[in-house]
């Protein structure tokens, strides 16, 4: 037995000569087996007494070859730290790492505590394992970490790719919707645009079959008519082509022309000509002729549109009030033509929706409510824009604005 550092003995006679020898052999006389004698914690031994008859027995122990250090599961003088405690007294068995120098004090660790069974030695194994920053899994943990951060890349690669396959889906059905649109704008548009020439046609046809009817037949006043009625016919067709055209290439813009305003201006105003005379409008056309860049046929119908509009809102005052002013005029870098009236103007609830396709005042069967959607789309088309507004005396007032043709 290794660890037994000693065996003393004490005969009747003799007193222990260390009194503490002497208290636990009455302790051990007393519970009738052997009791634990003093702990020297710094030598790492103790004593147990046993009380006898005739002699009575001490042994000497020394704690560190108690250990089976062949068969012990741990690493010799590894970083467990052992110890085998009896109350608040601690043989020290193994110091173990020292968790006090680990890097910014950051420490967390682990313990085991088991009682030894023995009346007599009543020791508490314990065993403390300090860890610290220097022992952490830092290649797992690192790992993980990066393992994550590719999955959520995947991840939110994934739903990136899945919302914009959404939205591609999104915008073709828009876009579809759109087309449906313009085609439904583009029949109503028809309707709307043939029916002005279409009965300015038919009446110059008519009256042209009345001239040479007549007896002489009037033909030179004939040929006018037919004339007229030859250019209504071919404004007919340049709507019809415009609005294939509109529909055809959908965002597609028509090559825009250096285009005279006040010339354009009066080639509507001759087309309009027998519809103003009828109506009694005085017209004037004010400013001085301004080159915008614009596609000729959609900026006649945008004037013809305006032009047309007005004279219907004349329809509402008496004849002798009914005044038509055609003005032209720079704006910075933008060509104005404006049309105003001397009608009743544009009512607050109306103004804001004036744009609206489908948007009119008109007594049912009288308007489709296209005219000014249609033009401000053909306006936008041009780089240009359409605006209203209620002018400053009476009436209503449009501006077309489109940027002037560069100067050859
Ligand atoms: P429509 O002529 O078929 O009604 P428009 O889009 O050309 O369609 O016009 C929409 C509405 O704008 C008209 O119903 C009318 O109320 C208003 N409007 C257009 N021009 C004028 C104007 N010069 N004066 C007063 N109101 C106007």
């Amino acid at each position: 037995y290794p660890q037994l550092l000693a065996v003393l003995t004490r005969d009747g006679k003799h007193p222990w000569p260390d009194p503490a020898l002497q208290a636990s052999e009455e302790q051990s006389r007393k519970t009738q087996r052997a009791a634990l004698g003093p702990v020297d914690t710094a030598g790492r031994q103790y004593a147990v007494v046993l009380a006898g008859e005739a002699s009575s027995f001490a042994l000497r122990i020394d704690v560190q070859h108690m250990v089976p250090w062949d068969t012990w599961p741990l690493v010799r003088n590894g970083p467990v730290r052992v110890v085998l405690a009896l109350g608040p007294q601690a043989i020290l068995l193994q110091a173990g790492a020292d968790a006090g120098a680990r890097p910014l004090g950051l420490t967390a660790g682990f313990g085991f505590a088991k009682a030894l069974d023995s009346a007599s030695q009543p020791f508490e194994l314990q065993l403390q394992r300090a860890t610290g920053p220097a022992e952490w899994p830092w290649r797992w943990l690192l790992g993980w970490a990066l393992l994550s951060a590719i999955v959520l890349a995947a991840l939110s690669a994934l739903l990136r790719g899945a919302r914009e396959r959404h939205r591609a889906i999104q915008l073709l059905r828009v876009g579809q919707v759109a087309r449906l649109n313009a085609m439904g704008e583009l029949a109503g548009g028809m309707a709307h645009e043939l029916n002005q020439p279409l009965t300015a046609l038919l009446a110059n046809t008519q009256a042209a079959g009345r001239l040479i009817d007549d007896d002489p037949p009037a033909l030179l006043e004939a040929r006018h008519a037919m004339a007229q009625a030859a250019s209504q016919a071919q404004r007919a067709a340049d709507v019809v082509a415009r609005l294939r055209r509109l529909v055809e290439v959908p965002g597609a813009s028509h090559p825009l022309q250096p285009v005279p305003l006040q010339a354009a201006a009066r080639g509507v105003l001759e087309l309009l000509e027998p519809e103003i005379r009828r109506r009694g409008v005085r017209v004037s056309v004010q400013g001085h002729d301004l080159v915008v860049d614009a596609d000729s046929v959609a900026l006649e119908q945008i004037m013809h549109n305006l032009i047309g509009n007005a004279m219907q809102a004349l329809d509402e005052v008496p004849e002798a009030e009914r005044h038509l002013t055609l003005m032209v005029s720079a704006d910075n870098e933008l060509g104005v033509f404006s049309v105003c009236d001397s009608g009743p103007g544009i009512s607050a609830e109306a103004l804001p929706r004036l744009f609206e396709p489908f948007f009119t005042t008109r007594r049912s069967g009288l308007g489709l409510g296209l005219g000014l959607s249609l033009c401000e789309s053909l306006a936008q088309r041009m780089q240009g824009t359409l605006t209203a507004r209620n002018a400053a005396h009476r009436g209503a007032e449009f501006r077309l604005s489109l940027h002037l043709a560069a100067s050859p």
